[in-house]
């Protein structure tokens, strides 16, 4: 199968969507954005033997493709529209292909993108990058920057599960450990879900944003850095998953803290916004918990019990060095 028989066959859409003039087949994808709006683009690409193991289901690389690109809007608080796939394949492998475009196709169509165009090359190492764009009302995105003095600190969902579900693929569970944990711990690893409808329901509220996908020390310390401003963090405030709780009860608050890949939001709203923002929350019934505060004096301070514990604590992840340091 030919290069051009192979993006024919897989990767192209069935029919086109909202704002593509046009879409795969060209040299370039014509887009409509709509007036009163502005596109926010973001790329994300997956390595193999870097972010998955080798022979991990095509399926499972494409949600957590599509996922973790589409967590970029949400953090923006933007809409998905159009996305752009480059794929670097070893070989044509047919049901690989087929089960990997048929598990895109169907997570773009979820979570509201058209695919409109990509890239096919062949290499030593499988490397999939998904392109995602959104759109936003002009002038209405997140941003990094923002936070001020007071601003009250939250974050969705629950933290470590990804980290949690990571570890069960790389050590053997704890023997007591209840099956529907270790797949729900699993399932937050290989599917992330964008807070994407959360976001844009908290649009007007929301003072700074980021998406946690290297751990909430490090992604809140990248907004506090863009904001100019510090924070204190309550670590028994944080979120855990009861199936966290259960498998890995050592370490669930450090991997709540440090562990990568939880695709969450962390966002900083003023405090008369709170409670509104905690309501919203509520009626998606999406967790959204208060887990610090920005102050005015830089650094981020992290309270245990009443202790101040920062200095003991484990760092995000980061590519360019060798390990979490
Ligand atoms: P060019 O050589 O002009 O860059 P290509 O031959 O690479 O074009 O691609 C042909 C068409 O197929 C283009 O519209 C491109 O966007 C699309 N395309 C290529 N690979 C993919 C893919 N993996 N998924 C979706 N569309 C793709
Ligand atoms: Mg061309």
């Amino acid at each position: 199968m030919g290069e051009f028989e192979l993006i024919r066959r897989y990767f192209m859409p069935a029919q086109v969507g909202a704002g593509v003039v046009t879409g795969v087949g060209d040299d370039g994808a014509v887009l409509e954005v709509p007036p009163g709006q502005q596109l926010v683009v973001s790329i994300d690409t997956l390595v193999e033997g870097v972010h998955f193991l080798p022979d991990t289901a095509p399926a499972r690389l494409a949600e957590r493709l599509v996922g973790a690109a589409a967590s970029d809007l949400a953090a923006m608080a933007a809409t998905p529209a159009w996305l752009t796939l480059a794929l670097t394949l070893p070989q044509a492998d047919e049901p690989w292909l087929e089960a990997f475009s048929g598990a895109l196709l169907r997570r773009c169509d979820e979570l509201g993108f058209a695919l409109v165009g990509g890239d096919t090359t062949r290499g030593p190492l499988c490397v999939l990058s998904a392109q995602v764009h959104g759109l936003v009302p002009s002038g209405r995105a997140w941003r990094r920057r923002g936070a001020l003095a007071g601003d009250r600190i939250l974050v969705s969902g629950t933290l470590g599960d990804s980290r949690g579900g990571l570890e069960t693929l790389l050590h053997p569970p704890p023997p007591a450990a209840e099956p529907a944990a270790i797949a729900q711990l699993r399932q937050r690893f290989y599917r992330p879900e964008p807070r994407l409808e959360l976001a844009q329901r908290l649009r007007e509220h929301v003072h700074a944003a980021i998406d946690l996908s290297d751990g909430l020390l490090g992604d809140l310390g990248h907004l506090l850095e863009a904001s100019a401003v510090g924070a204190r963090l309550q670590a028994d405030r944080l979120p855990l998953s009861p199936a966290l709780q259960q498998l890995y009860p050592q370490q669930a608050q450090a991997w709540a803290l440090a562990g990568g890949e939880d695709f969450e939001l962390c966002l900083t709203v003023p405090p008369e916004r709170l409670s509104r923002c905690l309501d919203t929350a509520r009626a998606l019934a999406i967790p959204l918990t208060e887990v610090g505060e920005i102050t005015a004096a830089t650094g981020l301070q992290v309270v245990r019990a009443g202790a101040t514990v920062l200095g003991a604590l484990p760092s995000s992840w980061d590519h360019f060095r060798s390990k979490n340091e």
